[in-house]
């Protein structure tokens, strides 16, 4: 199974950073972001979703 990001919630500050960077995989469902699409972009780019965000709310699941 490939590796998708998964967003602990209690964690997210809901900046939208990551939905800023690559809104085919992330959305704002209400005060947080959450996956809505895990291979909507590469994984280059949901790793620089994943550094960018300010505390580390996003992960890689296996
Ligand atoms: S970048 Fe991090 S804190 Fe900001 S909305 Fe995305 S998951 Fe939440």
């Amino acid at each position: 199974m490939p590796k998708v990001p998964f967003i602990d919630h209690d964690l997210c500050t809901g900046c939208e950073l990551c939905v800023e960077t690559v809104p085919d995989v992330f959305q704002m469902e209400g005060d947080v972001a959450t996956v809505i699409d895990p291979e909507g972009a590469t994984e280059e780019e949901i790793t620089e979703a994943i550094d960018n965000c300010p505390v580390e709310a996003i992960v890689w699941q296996e």
